[in-house]
């Protein structure tokens, strides 16, 4: 069997057309573009892709878009009164920390301080807990890419299927084992004592929905991917200058029966989910000023 691939820039293609033309909408009925602005303390050239992707974004979807920058030797103090003064700004809707910040700033302290209606990222503790009840209107967009991506597939219903997520990172692994359990998958998580207790192959060998997000290169091998079973492979990896998943891609291919590409899997939808969190919260935000 060879696995279809489940193309991330299509659907984050799609996507971003519904987005852009809601915000078409919601700027001819309440007179302004919804705002994002993001908050960098310091160059980091890892940073800069992602920087340039959000400004472009927001430029062809028609959102405002600010970048502020702070000095690196800005102390945790100066960062939470910027983020302040943006969560009083009616003008702003949303806004974001660049990570990672500089040793000095406690990043988990930090997202407290974003006001859960401006958390575009879900990193504050409240929207957080809002998966646990079902409830979240603003989630994590990595976590959220992969559910879209499994909402692409035709036909499949998560109820009961055994689904494998690897790597209990607070932004991908926990959250996306929630957004399962709710849909009723029978959800299991492996992390790093997992691996260290040599059990990793054999809870991947009965995942129906394998879900990767741990960021080392070949950690799942090819033929412990389940036969038929579906592969989304989050992390990246550069190897020998090429970028690369979790899951050797050309052996687990032949045995799944869909998979992500990496790169062009899951990367393409992150920026696309920021964007749709954005509109939610203009939304939100809209409807209180409203009333
Ligand atoms: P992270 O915070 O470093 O988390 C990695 C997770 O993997 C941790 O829970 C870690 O457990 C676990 N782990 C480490 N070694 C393991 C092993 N041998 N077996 C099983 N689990 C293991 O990383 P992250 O932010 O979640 O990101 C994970 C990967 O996804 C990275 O490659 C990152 O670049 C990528 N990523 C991609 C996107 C995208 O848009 N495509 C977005 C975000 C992240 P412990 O904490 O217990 O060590």
């Amino acid at each position: 069997m060879a696995a279809k691939l489940l193309d991330g820039k299509a659907l984050a293609a799609n996507l971003k057309e519904k987005i852009k033309n809601e915000i078409q909408g919601l700027k001819a009925r309440y007179g302004a573009a919804p705002k994002l602005v993001s908050v960098q303390v310091g160059e980091n050239p890892a940073s800069e892709v992602y920087l340039k992707s959000q400004r472009k974004n927001a430029e062809n979807l028609g959102v405002e878009y600010h970048l502020e920058k702070l000095d690196a030797a800005a102390t945790q103090e100066v960062l939470i009164k910027t983020i302040d003064k943006l969560n009083k700004d009616k003008n702003v809707h949303g806004i974001m920390i660049q990570m990672p910040l500089p040793k000095q700033i406690d990043a988990k302290l930090i997202s407290r301080y974003i006001t859960p209606l401006k958390d575009v990222e879900a990193v504050h503790p409240q929207n957080m807990g809002e998966i646990v009840f079902g409830n979240a209107k603003i989630l994590p967009c990595t976590a959220s890419s992969c559910m879209e991506l499994l909402n692409s597939i035709d036909g499949l219903k998560l109820y009961g299927k055994e689904a494998v997520v690897v790597g209990h990172s607070e932004i991908v692994g926990k959250p996306l084992a929630l957004l399962l359990l709710d849909k009723f998958a029978t959800t299991t998580v492996c992390h790093i004592a997992t691996g260290e207790r040599g059990r990793l192959q054999e809870f991947v060998k009965n995942a129906e929905i394998l879900i990767v997000a741990v960021g080392k290169a070949g950690l799942i091998k090819g033929e412990w991917v389940k036969e038929g079973a579906i592969v989304i492979d989050v992390g990246i990896n550069r190897v020998e200058g090429k970028l690369v998943g979790d899951v050797e891609f050309d052996k687990a291919k032949v045995r799944a029966s869909y998979i992500t590409p990496v790169p062009g899997g899951v990367g393409p939808l992150t920026v696309a989910m920021l964007m749709k969190n954005l509109v939610e919260a203009y939304k939100i935000q809209a409807s209180l000023f409203k009333a």
